[in-house]
Protein backbone atom coordinates (compact mmCIF):
# COMPACT_ATOMS: atom_id res chain seq x y z
CA UNK A 1 0.00 0.00 0.00
CA UNK A 2 1.11 3.34 -1.00
CA UNK A 3 1.94 5.33 2.35
CA UNK A 4 0.77 9.47 2.25
CA UNK A 5 4.00 11.41 3.41
CA UNK A 6 4.79 14.86 4.48
CA UNK A 7 8.32 16.40 5.20
CA UNK A 8 8.28 19.01 6.87
CA UNK A 9 11.49 20.93 6.68
CA UNK A 10 12.20 18.95 3.08
CA UNK A 11 14.83 21.24 1.88
CA UNK A 12 17.12 20.78 5.07
CA UNK A 13 19.66 18.48 5.74
CA UNK A 14 17.14 15.50 6.83
CA UNK A 15 14.23 16.61 4.85
CA UNK A 16 16.61 16.04 1.62
CA UNK A 17 17.67 12.41 2.95
CA UNK A 18 14.48 11.32 3.06
CA UNK A 19 13.24 12.60 -0.46
CA UNK A 20 16.50 10.71 -1.49
CA UNK A 21 14.68 7.14 0.08
CA UNK A 22 11.53 8.22 -1.17
CA UNK A 23 12.80 8.72 -4.98
CA UNK A 24 14.74 5.30 -4.61
CA UNK A 25 11.50 3.30 -3.25
CA UNK A 26 8.95 4.98 -5.86
CA UNK A 27 5.71 6.40 -6.49
CA UNK A 28 4.40 3.08 -5.38
CA UNK A 29 5.82 2.98 -1.63
CA UNK A 30 4.78 6.60 -1.01
CA UNK A 31 3.00 9.50 -2.63
CA UNK A 32 4.26 13.12 -1.36
CA UNK A 33 1.09 14.88 -0.01
CA UNK A 34 2.88 18.25 1.67
CA UNK A 35 6.05 19.78 1.33
CA UNK A 36 7.63 22.71 3.69
CA UNK A 37 10.70 24.56 3.62
CA UNK A 38 11.88 28.13 5.37
CA UNK A 39 12.95 30.08 2.07
CA UNK A 40 14.97 28.00 0.15
CA UNK A 41 12.51 28.61 -3.26
CA UNK A 42 15.04 27.07 -5.51
CA UNK A 43 15.21 23.36 -3.94
CA UNK A 44 11.17 23.81 -3.25
CA UNK A 45 10.09 24.69 -6.44
CA UNK A 46 13.05 21.23 -7.75
CA UNK A 47 11.38 19.16 -5.17
CA UNK A 48 7.78 20.73 -6.23
CA UNK A 49 8.23 19.36 -9.78
CA UNK A 50 9.42 15.68 -9.02
CA UNK A 51 7.87 14.59 -6.10
CA UNK A 52 4.17 16.41 -7.21
CA UNK A 53 2.88 17.48 -3.87
CA UNK A 54 -0.77 18.61 -3.18
CA UNK A 55 0.52 21.64 -1.19
CA UNK A 56 3.77 23.22 -0.46
CA UNK A 57 4.08 25.93 2.54
CA UNK A 58 7.20 28.31 2.63
CA UNK A 59 7.31 29.92 5.93
CA UNK A 60 9.34 33.35 4.94
CA UNK A 61 6.63 35.89 3.81
CA UNK A 62 9.39 37.92 1.50
CA UNK A 63 10.03 34.85 -0.47
CA UNK A 64 6.08 34.12 -1.19
CA UNK A 65 6.20 36.02 -4.44
CA UNK A 66 9.11 34.69 -6.09
CA UNK A 67 7.56 31.27 -4.89
CA UNK A 68 4.36 31.54 -6.44
CA UNK A 69 6.20 33.17 -9.66
CA UNK A 70 8.11 30.44 -10.35
CA UNK A 71 5.19 27.75 -10.13
CA UNK A 72 2.56 29.51 -12.03
CA UNK A 73 0.90 26.97 -14.29
CA UNK A 74 2.22 24.09 -11.94
CA UNK A 75 -1.02 22.23 -10.65
CA UNK A 76 -0.02 22.79 -6.76
CA UNK A 77 -1.56 24.84 -3.71
CA UNK A 78 1.07 26.93 -2.10
CA UNK A 79 0.76 28.52 1.60
CA UNK A 80 2.70 31.50 2.56
CA UNK A 81 4.07 32.38 5.95
CA UNK A 82 4.75 30.03 9.60
CA UNK A 83 0.62 29.67 9.57
CA UNK A 84 1.10 27.62 6.32
CA UNK A 85 3.73 25.60 7.58
CA UNK A 86 0.99 24.34 10.25
CA UNK A 87 -1.58 24.05 7.31
CA UNK A 88 0.92 21.64 5.69
CA UNK A 89 0.96 19.77 8.96
CA UNK A 90 -2.68 19.16 9.16
CA UNK A 91 -3.67 17.55 5.83
CA UNK A 92 -4.08 14.08 5.99
CA UNK A 93 -1.24 11.72 5.59
CA UNK A 94 0.34 8.55 7.65
CA UNK A 95 3.64 9.62 8.08
CA UNK A 96 5.19 13.27 8.96
CA UNK A 97 8.84 13.61 9.49
CA UNK A 98 9.53 16.64 11.10
CA UNK A 99 12.80 17.90 10.14
CA UNK A 100 12.78 21.90 10.40
CA UNK A 101 15.45 22.90 13.17
CA UNK A 102 14.67 24.63 15.99
CA UNK A 103 11.68 25.87 18.49
CA UNK A 104 9.92 26.66 14.65
CA UNK A 105 9.65 23.21 14.66
CA UNK A 106 6.96 22.65 17.43
CA UNK A 107 4.19 24.30 16.19
CA UNK A 108 3.52 22.23 12.76
CA UNK A 109 4.69 18.71 14.84
CA UNK A 110 2.31 19.25 17.43
CA UNK A 111 -0.42 20.21 14.12
CA UNK A 112 0.92 16.77 12.65
CA UNK A 113 0.85 14.54 15.95
CA UNK A 114 -3.18 15.68 16.74
CA UNK A 115 -3.56 13.73 13.72
CA UNK A 116 -2.76 10.81 15.52
CA UNK A 117 -0.41 9.63 12.99
CA UNK A 118 3.15 7.99 12.45
CA UNK A 119 5.76 10.63 12.83
CA UNK A 120 9.61 10.52 12.30
CA UNK A 121 10.20 12.66 15.03
CA UNK A 122 14.33 14.44 13.65
CA UNK A 123 12.95 17.85 15.42
CA UNK A 124 14.71 17.68 18.65
CA UNK A 125 13.58 20.95 19.85
CA UNK A 126 9.97 20.38 20.26
CA UNK A 127 10.72 17.69 23.35
CA UNK A 128 13.96 20.20 24.43
CA UNK A 129 11.83 23.21 24.39
CA UNK A 130 7.85 21.38 25.42
CA UNK A 131 8.67 17.95 26.69
CA UNK A 132 5.78 17.24 28.86
CA UNK A 133 3.31 19.51 26.77
CA UNK A 134 4.72 17.13 23.74
CA UNK A 135 4.44 13.49 25.01
CA UNK A 136 0.86 14.53 26.76
CA UNK A 137 -0.30 15.43 22.75
CA UNK A 138 1.05 12.45 21.89
CA UNK A 139 -0.49 10.23 24.02
CA UNK A 140 -4.18 11.73 23.91
CA UNK A 141 -4.14 12.02 20.10
CA UNK A 142 -2.58 8.04 19.92
CA UNK A 143 0.42 9.07 17.55
CA UNK A 144 3.74 6.94 17.36
CA UNK A 145 6.75 8.69 17.50
CA UNK A 146 9.41 7.19 15.38
CA UNK A 147 13.27 8.64 16.70
CA UNK A 148 15.03 10.32 13.85
CA UNK A 149 17.53 11.27 16.02
CA UNK A 150 20.29 8.60 15.51
CA UNK A 151 20.54 8.06 19.06
CA UNK A 152 17.26 7.66 20.40
CA UNK A 153 17.01 5.49 17.45
CA UNK A 154 18.82 3.36 18.31
CA UNK A 155 17.27 2.85 21.74
CA UNK A 156 14.14 2.46 20.32
CA UNK A 157 15.34 -0.52 18.06
CA UNK A 158 17.05 -2.03 21.01
CA UNK A 159 14.95 -1.56 23.89
CA UNK A 160 12.20 -4.03 24.90
CA UNK A 161 9.34 -1.47 25.82
CA UNK A 162 7.09 -4.20 27.48
CA UNK A 163 9.76 -4.61 29.71
CA UNK A 164 10.51 -1.21 31.21
CA UNK A 165 11.38 -2.53 34.89
CA UNK A 166 14.42 -4.60 33.11
CA UNK A 167 16.21 -1.06 32.08
CA UNK A 168 19.14 0.06 34.02
CA UNK A 169 20.07 2.66 31.97
CA UNK A 170 20.84 4.38 28.33
CA UNK A 171 24.23 5.18 27.37
CA UNK A 172 24.52 8.08 24.73
CA UNK A 173 26.97 8.26 22.75
CA UNK A 174 28.38 11.28 21.41
CA UNK A 175 31.14 11.33 18.20
CA UNK A 176 32.93 15.07 20.35
CA UNK A 177 32.26 16.26 17.66
CA UNK A 178 35.35 18.01 16.15
CA UNK A 179 37.15 19.88 18.84
CA UNK A 180 36.40 17.13 21.39
CA UNK A 181 40.85 17.16 21.63
CA UNK A 182 41.08 20.71 21.75
CA UNK A 183 42.62 22.11 24.77
CA UNK A 184 40.41 24.76 26.39
CA UNK A 185 42.72 27.17 25.27
CA UNK A 186 42.91 26.01 21.33
CA UNK A 187 39.08 26.54 21.85
CA UNK A 188 39.37 30.01 22.74
CA UNK A 189 40.60 30.93 18.85
CA UNK A 190 38.72 28.54 16.75
CA UNK A 191 36.78 29.89 13.48
CA UNK A 192 33.10 28.86 12.89
CA UNK A 193 34.31 27.02 9.33
CA UNK A 194 36.41 24.75 12.01
CA UNK A 195 32.79 24.28 13.83
CA UNK A 196 31.10 23.19 10.75
CA UNK A 197 33.50 20.90 9.81
CA UNK A 198 32.19 17.61 11.88
CA UNK A 199 34.86 14.66 11.41
CA UNK A 200 31.93 11.91 10.83
CA UNK A 201 28.20 13.80 10.28
CA UNK A 202 27.22 15.97 7.47
CA UNK A 203 24.23 18.00 8.96
CA UNK A 204 22.45 21.66 9.17
CA UNK A 205 24.80 24.20 10.33
CA UNK A 206 22.75 24.84 13.70
CA UNK A 207 23.45 21.29 14.69
CA UNK A 208 27.00 20.85 13.87
CA UNK A 209 27.95 23.73 15.73
CA UNK A 210 26.11 22.40 18.69
CA UNK A 211 27.46 19.00 17.90
CA UNK A 212 31.08 21.50 18.60
CA UNK A 213 30.01 22.59 21.89
CA UNK A 214 28.34 19.29 22.73
CA UNK A 215 24.80 21.28 23.06
CA UNK A 216 23.91 18.74 20.60
CA UNK A 217 24.05 16.02 23.00
CA UNK A 218 22.88 17.81 26.13
CA UNK A 219 19.69 18.27 23.84
CA UNK A 220 19.52 14.67 23.56
CA UNK A 221 20.07 14.30 27.02
CA UNK A 222 16.37 16.10 27.17
CA UNK A 223 15.42 14.34 24.52
CA UNK A 224 15.58 10.98 25.58
CA UNK A 225 14.52 11.60 29.40
CA UNK A 226 10.84 13.13 27.83
CA UNK A 227 10.45 9.94 25.24
CA UNK A 228 11.52 7.23 26.94
CA UNK A 229 10.86 8.80 30.34
CA UNK A 230 13.67 8.05 32.27
CA UNK A 231 15.16 10.30 35.12
CA UNK A 232 18.89 11.84 34.45
CA UNK A 233 20.83 9.13 36.86
CA UNK A 234 19.47 6.70 34.49
CA UNK A 235 21.06 8.33 31.07
CA UNK A 236 24.74 8.52 30.73
CA UNK A 237 26.88 9.95 27.45
CA UNK A 238 30.22 8.51 26.56
CA UNK A 239 32.45 9.85 23.64
CA UNK A 240 32.43 7.44 21.03
CA UNK A 241 34.77 9.14 18.21
CA UNK A 242 33.86 6.44 15.58
CA UNK A 243 30.15 7.22 15.31
CA UNK A 244 29.28 3.42 14.42
CA UNK A 245 27.80 2.33 17.76
CA UNK A 246 24.62 4.51 18.17
CA UNK A 247 23.70 4.54 21.52
CA UNK A 248 22.95 1.36 24.23
CA UNK A 249 20.31 0.01 26.57
CA UNK A 250 22.02 -1.57 30.01
CA UNK A 251 19.50 -4.22 31.70
CA UNK A 252 19.23 -5.24 34.94
CA UNK A 253 20.91 -8.55 34.22
CA UNK A 254 24.15 -6.62 32.47
CA UNK A 255 23.31 -7.39 29.32
CA UNK A 256 24.52 -4.33 27.35
CA UNK A 257 21.82 -3.96 23.72
CA UNK A 258 23.74 -1.77 21.34
CA UNK A 259 22.51 -0.88 17.73
CA UNK A 260 25.19 -0.35 15.25
CA UNK A 261 26.16 1.05 11.91
CA UNK A 262 28.10 3.69 9.74
CA UNK A 263 27.17 6.70 10.10
CA UNK A 264 24.45 8.25 7.62
CA UNK A 265 21.37 9.31 8.46
CA UNK A 266 19.35 7.59 5.95
CA UNK A 267 19.48 4.52 8.35
CA UNK A 268 17.55 5.49 11.12
CA UNK A 269 15.25 7.62 8.27
CA UNK A 270 14.59 4.41 6.69
CA UNK A 271 13.36 2.51 9.66
CA UNK A 272 11.00 5.60 10.75
CA UNK A 273 10.06 5.61 7.30
CA UNK A 274 9.07 1.89 7.71
CA UNK A 275 8.57 0.95 10.97
CA UNK A 276 7.45 -1.75 11.76
CA UNK A 277 8.48 -3.13 8.72
CA UNK A 278 12.54 -2.34 7.05
CA UNK A 279 13.11 -0.87 3.53
CA UNK A 280 16.43 -1.02 1.75
CA UNK A 281 18.84 2.10 2.25
CA UNK A 282 21.49 3.08 -0.16
CA UNK A 283 24.18 3.02 2.48
CA UNK A 284 27.80 1.68 2.73
CA UNK A 285 27.75 -1.55 4.73
CA UNK A 286 29.46 -1.29 8.20
CA UNK A 287 33.61 -3.13 7.39
CA UNK A 288 34.22 -3.70 11.28
CA UNK A 289 37.39 -4.70 10.08
CA UNK A 290 38.15 -1.62 8.36
CA UNK A 291 36.98 0.65 10.95
CA UNK A 292 39.57 -1.62 13.27
CA UNK A 293 38.82 0.23 17.05
CA UNK A 294 36.04 1.30 18.88
CA UNK A 295 36.91 3.79 21.46
CA UNK A 296 34.85 5.25 24.17
CA UNK A 297 35.93 8.09 26.62
CA UNK A 298 34.39 10.13 29.58
CA UNK A 299 33.10 13.20 28.71
CA UNK A 300 34.91 16.09 29.77
CA UNK A 301 32.35 18.79 31.56
CA UNK A 302 34.93 21.61 31.89
CA UNK A 303 35.64 21.95 28.33
CA UNK A 304 32.08 21.50 27.20
CA UNK A 305 29.96 22.75 30.14
CA UNK A 306 27.21 22.61 27.45
CA UNK A 307 26.28 18.94 28.60
CA UNK A 308 26.13 20.44 32.49
CA UNK A 309 23.76 23.25 31.50
CA UNK A 310 21.97 20.94 29.58
CA UNK A 311 21.24 18.45 32.30
CA UNK A 312 21.11 21.13 35.23
CA UNK A 313 17.86 22.64 33.09
CA UNK A 314 16.64 19.10 32.78
CA UNK A 315 16.42 18.42 36.01
CA UNK A 316 15.28 21.92 37.04
CA UNK A 317 12.48 21.36 34.44
CA UNK A 318 9.83 23.87 34.21
CA UNK A 319 11.02 26.18 31.71
CA UNK A 320 14.44 26.29 31.95
CA UNK A 321 15.35 23.50 28.57
CA UNK A 322 13.31 25.59 26.46
CA UNK A 323 15.25 28.74 28.04
CA UNK A 324 18.35 26.95 27.13
CA UNK A 325 17.22 25.90 23.49
CA UNK A 326 16.14 29.82 22.99
CA UNK A 327 19.39 31.04 24.40
CA UNK A 328 21.65 28.21 22.10
CA UNK A 329 19.06 29.17 18.95
CA UNK A 330 20.99 32.63 19.19
CA UNK A 331 24.01 32.52 20.27
CA UNK A 332 24.94 29.71 17.71
CA UNK A 333 23.09 32.13 15.14
CA UNK A 334 25.18 35.05 16.38
CA UNK A 335 28.64 32.46 16.40
CA UNK A 336 27.81 31.61 12.90
CA UNK A 337 27.24 35.43 11.73
CA UNK A 338 30.46 36.23 13.54
CA UNK A 339 29.59 38.66 15.89
CA UNK A 340 30.54 36.51 19.19
CA UNK A 341 33.77 33.59 18.71
CA UNK A 342 33.01 29.83 20.43
CA UNK A 343 33.56 30.13 24.06
CA UNK A 344 30.93 33.26 24.12
CA UNK A 345 28.14 30.45 23.20
CA UNK A 346 28.61 29.25 26.40
CA UNK A 347 28.83 32.84 28.11
CA UNK A 348 25.31 34.15 26.39
CA UNK A 349 23.45 30.72 27.60
CA UNK A 350 24.55 30.61 30.63
CA UNK A 351 23.96 34.55 31.47
CA UNK A 352 20.31 33.65 29.53
CA UNK A 353 19.58 31.03 31.98
CA UNK A 354 20.59 33.15 35.13
CA UNK A 355 18.30 36.11 34.16
CA UNK A 356 15.42 34.42 32.75
CA UNK A 357 14.75 31.36 35.24
CA UNK A 358 14.92 34.62 38.25
CA UNK A 359 11.47 35.42 35.56
CA UNK A 360 9.89 32.52 35.16
CA UNK A 361 10.13 29.61 38.19
CA UNK A 362 10.59 26.29 37.35
CA UNK A 363 7.42 25.06 39.48
CA UNK A 364 5.71 23.46 36.44
CA UNK A 365 6.32 22.12 33.47
CA UNK A 366 4.35 24.24 30.91
CA UNK A 367 1.60 22.30 28.79
CA UNK A 368 0.15 25.83 26.96
CA UNK A 369 2.06 26.03 23.26
CA UNK A 370 1.77 30.42 23.71
CA UNK A 371 3.21 30.04 26.84
CA UNK A 372 6.08 28.14 25.68
CA UNK A 373 6.41 30.63 22.84
CA UNK A 374 5.90 33.66 24.62
CA UNK A 375 8.70 32.46 27.32
CA UNK A 376 11.10 31.00 23.68
CA UNK A 377 10.56 35.05 22.81
CA UNK A 378 11.39 36.94 25.89
CA UNK A 379 14.77 33.92 26.33
CA UNK A 380 15.65 34.73 22.83
CA UNK A 381 15.43 38.92 23.71
CA UNK A 382 17.49 38.81 26.49
CA UNK A 383 20.05 36.54 24.65
CA UNK A 384 20.30 39.03 21.92
CA UNK A 385 21.21 41.96 25.31
CA UNK A 386 23.35 39.47 26.78
CA UNK A 387 25.08 39.59 23.00
CA UNK A 388 25.40 43.33 22.62
CA UNK A 389 26.53 43.52 26.70
CA UNK A 390 29.68 41.48 25.68
P1 LIG B 1 18.84 22.07 8.18
O1 LIG B 1 19.24 23.40 8.63
O2 LIG B 1 19.66 21.37 7.18
O3 LIG B 1 17.32 22.11 7.63
C1 LIG B 1 16.31 22.71 8.35
C2 LIG B 1 14.99 22.71 7.58
O4 LIG B 1 14.05 23.47 8.36
C3 LIG B 1 15.07 23.39 6.22
O5 LIG B 1 14.18 22.74 5.33
C4 LIG B 1 14.58 24.80 6.49
O6 LIG B 1 14.00 25.39 5.35
C5 LIG B 1 13.55 24.55 7.57
N1 LIG B 1 13.38 25.71 8.46
C6 LIG B 1 14.37 26.40 9.09
N2 LIG B 1 13.86 27.40 9.82
C7 LIG B 1 12.51 27.34 9.65
C8 LIG B 1 11.43 28.13 10.14
N3 LIG B 1 11.63 29.20 10.93
N4 LIG B 1 10.18 27.79 9.78
C9 LIG B 1 9.96 26.74 8.97
N5 LIG B 1 10.94 25.96 8.46
C10 LIG B 1 12.20 26.26 8.80
O7 LIG B 1 18.70 21.18 9.51
P2 LIG B 1 18.89 19.60 9.68
O8 LIG B 1 20.31 19.31 9.93
O9 LIG B 1 18.18 18.85 8.59
O10 LIG B 1 18.14 19.35 11.06
C11 LIG B 1 16.73 19.33 11.16
C12 LIG B 1 16.34 18.82 12.54
O11 LIG B 1 16.76 17.47 12.67
C13 LIG B 1 17.01 19.58 13.70
O12 LIG B 1 16.12 19.65 14.76
C14 LIG B 1 18.20 18.70 14.06
O13 LIG B 1 18.57 18.83 15.42
C15 LIG B 1 17.62 17.32 13.79
N6 LIG B 1 18.64 16.31 13.49
C16 LIG B 1 19.42 16.46 12.37
C17 LIG B 1 20.40 15.51 12.09
C18 LIG B 1 21.25 15.63 10.85
O14 LIG B 1 22.05 14.73 10.59
N7 LIG B 1 21.14 16.67 10.05
C19 LIG B 1 20.58 14.43 12.96
C20 LIG B 1 19.76 14.30 14.07
C21 LIG B 1 18.78 15.25 14.32
MG1 LIG C 1 21.98 12.69 17.30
Amino acid sequence: MTKKITILGSTGSIGQSTLDLVRRAGADAFEVIALTANSNVDDLVTQTHEFRPRFIALADVTRGDALRARLSGVDVQIGIGPEAVVEAARIRSDFTMAAIVGAAGLPPTLAAVEQGIHIGLANKECLVCAGELFMHSVRRHGAMLLPVDSEHNAIFQVLERNKPKAVKRFILTASGGPFWQKSLADLRSVSCTDALNHPVWSMGARISVDSATLMNKGFELIEAHYLFDRASEEIDIIVHPQSIVHSMVEYIDGSVLAQMGTPDMRIPIAYALCWPERMEAPVQQLNLAEVSQLTFFEPDLARFPALKHARTAMETGGFAPNILNAADEVAVTAFIGESIKFLQIEEVISRTLEICMSQFPADHDPMVLADVIAVDEQARQTAGKVIASL
